[in-house]
């Protein structure tokens, strides 16, 4: 069996610096330090963040005065760091720059009055952040099926939760057009998801099994495994290498392997290896970055 590795697969930039922002923190503190929310989507990494000292809370109030707290690469609400900077707490925010683009963006519109429809999951915190900074008349859809919940507006302007597929926006776009007198579309979709899902697209059509790893809760990694799935049905999302299942691999000629942008690379070496253990032979892998 040939084990083929996506070319862009695993942490991205934002993830990366967020995770490096919160090492550094906790090493210059010394102590426990807080992340508002999970840091990432992976509840591997988060235990082993936890292991260190770097504790989830879900709300402010839940550190005390002189801690600090770390606001994770999806965005918040502008007002709580606000509040947490009020009650004496060092915010470290580590939101990604593709994300402050699009609550930049969201803010323009807005201001420029344009009715905002944010293209997107809801209540993911992503959105909630979006919605925050925008502080306007605005509408979340999750995909075009939900175009008839728009009310009727002449200005219109549209931007993309950035982890969201191109061609969710685009079959959004092609409805709103039909139903507004002024479009404008900020397409934010952020470069490190365009760049997985596209090579996840090109794997999971030329191969007869896809594994799709990280986090059920990963907005990004659960938008990989539908692409995957729409081209190969022989698709399955794990979070770890105890999902795996010797039958996944029965007449499994060539096997593609992807992740989303929270999944770290040691959880798809371990993946590897256990597809190691339970094929026969040492499978060769191909074309893909080096474990
Ligand atoms: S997926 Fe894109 S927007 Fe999200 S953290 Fe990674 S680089 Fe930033």
């Amino acid at each position: 069996m040939d084990i083929l590795l996506a070319k862009h697969a695993g942490y991205c930039y934002g993830v990366n610096r967020a995770i490096k922002m919160t090492l550094d923190a906790s090493e210059q503190r010394g102590g426990p330090i807080y992340t508002l929310g999970p840091l990432i989507h992976n509840p591997q990494v988060i235990n082993k963040l936890t292991e260190r000292g770097i504790f989830p809370v879900e709300d402010i109030h839940e550190v005390e005065g002189g801690g600090i707290i770390i606001v994770r690469c999806h965005g918040i609400d502008p007002k709580v760091i606000l509040e947490a900077k009020n009650r004496g707490l060092r915010v470290i925010d580590a939101t990604c720059p593709y994300v402050r683009k699009v609550q930049d963006k969201a803010s323009l519109l807005v201001r420029e009055g344009y009715f905002l429809v944010i293209l997107g999951e809801r209540g993911h915190p992503e959105i909630n952040g979006i919605v925050a900074c925008a502080a306007g008349e605005h509408i979340v859809l999750e995909s075009a099926d939900e175009v008839n919940n728009l009310p009727r507006r002449r200005k219109v302007g549209l931007v993309v939760q950035t982890t969201q597929s191109q061609s969710n926006l685009v079959a959004l776009v092609s409805e709103l057009i039909k139903r507004v007198g002024e479009l404008r579309v900020y397409n934010t979709i952020c470069n490190a998801t365009m760049l997985r899902q596209r090579s996840a697209l090109e794997l999971a059509r030329k191969t007869d099994l896809m594994l799709v790893v990280g986090g059920r809760n990963s907005a990004n990694t659960t938008r990989l495994a539908e692409i995957c799935k729409g081209v190969n049905a022989h698709t399955f999302h794990l979070e770890t290498a105890e999902e795996i299942e010797e039958r996944f691999f029965q007449e499994v000629g060539t096997l593609g392997i992807t992740a989303g942008a929270s999944t770290p690379d040691w959880i798809i070496e371990e993946i590897v290896q256990k597809i190691k253990v339970i094929s026969s032979g040492a499978p060769e892998l191909k074309h893909g970055r080096a474990l």
